[in-house]
């Protein structure tokens, strides 16, 4: 599928959220014992993730809006981690930063490995994998299984499990077209799909227009029965 159809897909999957913090009346709501989800904060990282799997196509939309996304994500990262650092030897005492360094260090090490083998990396093989997938929701797991809950944790919690949801959808999308998606690669190479939708076809647009309308259906029924 074409970028922009994986924006649709990737905002639309990124609303189902906020549908339903809009339902509860609340701009969080917790999907662990300790974390909030910020469906508001997860939007932006939605579309950003929805376009992370084309990454290795560097002269797409994704994969030049993914390279973007990865560059600045790494400065930013680095600079937290750096002034987390800082603070950890001149206010240790104070604010006790260590518990969020290493998480946030872990992000940095991530994304600097995903960059330097993003080269390598061959178009839809590991990237559209449900290993790749996984190795994606590691920090999700890492943060609830180990952070403490702050409001830091609770917002990069909710920029991660956004990111993750984008990731989600275009690997949802991409199984519609003819080209499918390797789930179970490297242990099984084949490529599956449940429809045969060319790249740039009539048949993409009209697909876009299925997704909007059945998304549409489920905030509906979000908000009237949740
Ligand atoms: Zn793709």
């Amino acid at each position: 599928m074409n970028g922009y159809t994986h924006i649709v897909v990737g905002g639309l999957s990124g609303a189902i959220p906020v549908a339903i913090s809009i339902a509860e009346k609340k701009f969080g709501f917790s999907i662990s014992a300790e974390h909030v989800y910020y469906p508001l904060i997860g939007m932006l990282p939605a579309i950003a993730g929805s376009l992370g799997p084309d990454i290795d196509l560097p002269n797409s939309k994704g994969g030049k809006a993914v390279r973007l996304f990865l560059k600045s994500s790494i400065t930013f990262f680095g600079v937290v981690s750096l002034g987390l650092a800082v603070s950890l030897c001149f206010i240790d005492k104070l604010i006790r930063p260590v518990n969020v360094l290493f998480p946030v260090l872990a992000v940095f090490v991530l994304l600097c490995l995903v960059r330097l083998l993003l080269p390598i990396a061959k178009h839809r093989r590991g990237t559209h994998s449900g290993l790749a997938l996984l190795i994606i929701m590691l920090p999700v797991l890492y943060i609830i299984g180990y952070m403490p809950d702050t409001a830091l944790t609770d917002v990069l919690f909710s920029i991660w499990v956004g990111f993750c949801i984008g990731w989600v959808s275009h690997l949802f999308a991409d199984t519609f077209n003819r080209k499918g998606v390797p789930w179970f690669y490297p242990l099984d190479n084949r490529h599956y799909h449940i429809a045969h939708i060319v790249t740039g076809s009539k048949r993409e647009r009209t697909f876009r227009i299925f997704c909007i309308v059945v998304f549409g259906a489920v905030y509906l029924a979000i908000l009237l029965f949740a």
